[in-house]
């Protein structure tokens, strides 16, 4: 089982021939409510991707997406035991698309911004995992709280790109970053380069490189390089989180590190050929399938 301690947001999309300017009304041409959050997000994916299944720590807002967002995750089995209800509104991005593709986007954390260290309950669940998965749309205090309090392996992707404390960075496993959160966190553009710098960070590391597939390392002396699945790309959306969960999900089985990565890059492949963020990740029959 995985667990996961992140964050839970409704999606809120708007298509418009063009963007409004400030003061503007424009008459968009539809609307779409689509359940997100990187951390609902990889744990549907690991929940999918896996047997044994994963739980969800964090919080949604008693407003009506509050109920949306935890049926979101028990549609995908996920447990949501430890996902609590909080006075306000759920963690909302507001998203507007225009013609071009080009989107501006608010994120209000509502409930998220709520979220403290993990109760005793909380780690509880935590030590009978075999992984944590930790992203950064939650406060970072109540973030390294989490990975300093766990007992298990810490897997964290270091988005949104925030100054990482060293007392996170002391507390992780691995770190699956994308290329430019592996810039910013590293200062190297070279993917190569950049995954020399995280290991003097963290013992393991994958920098996820979209189409161009993935790179991993650890500090054991193992490098490895995997190509992206080639398919036909509707939307990346969540590509990562699809990928982080798989990996966990594919770790905690004991598999070795090129198998692994395989498994997760299969995962991402068959997310991107389909709409959404939680709804686009594949189950574990069609990751098997396509893996033979
Ligand atoms: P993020 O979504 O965090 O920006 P990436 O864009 O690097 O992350 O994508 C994560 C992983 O998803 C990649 O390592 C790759 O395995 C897979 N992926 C992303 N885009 C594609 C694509 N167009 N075709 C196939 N696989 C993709």
């Amino acid at each position: 089982m995985i667990s996961i301690f992140g964050s839970a947001n409704m999606d809120l999309v708007a298509y418009t021939p063009m963007a409004p300017k400030l003061g503007e009304t424009v008459t968009g041409r539809s609307f779409a409510t689509v359940p997100g959050g990187k951390g609902a997000n990889q744990a549907i994916a690991a929940a999918r991707a896996s047997g044994t299944g994963a739980a969800f720590i964090g919080a949604v807002g008693d407003d009506a997406f509050g109920p949306a967002l935890r049926a979101s995750l028990e549609d995908a089995g996920v447990d949501v035991s430890r996902l609590r209800v909080v006075p306000g509104s759920s963690g909302i991005a507001h998203i507007v698309v225009d013609d071009d593709g080009g989107n501006s986007i608010i994120v209000i954390p509502g409930a998220n911004g709520t979220v403290t260290g993990p109760t005793p309950e909380d780690l509880d669940v935590i030590a009978r995992s075999d992984a944590l998965l930790l992203q950064l749309e939650l406060p970072m205090d109540a973030v390294v709280a989490a990975a300093r309090a766990a007992t298990v392996p810490v897997v964290l992707t270091p988005a949104p790109a925030r100054e990482l404390p060293a007392e996170l960075l002391d507390a992780v496993t691995l770190i699956v970053p994308n290329e430019h959160e592996a810039a910013a966190i590293t200062g190297r553009t070279d993917p190569g380069e950049a995954l020399e710098a995280l290991l003097e960070l963290v013992p393991e590391a994958v920098i996820t490189l979209g189409a161009r597939g993935a790179v991993y390392g650890s500090r054991a002396g193992e490098r490895l390089s995997v190509p992206a699945v080639p398919v036909q790309a509707v939307d990346t959306t969540a590509a990562g989180d699809a990928f982080a969960g798989a990996l966990a999900v594919a770790r905690a089985e004991g598999r070795p590190s090129p198998e692994a990565l395989r498994f997760a890059a299969t995962a991402a492949a068959l997310s991107v050929r389909r709409p959404g963020a939680g709804t686009s990740m594949p189950s574990r029959a069609e990751i098997d399938a396509a893996l033979r």
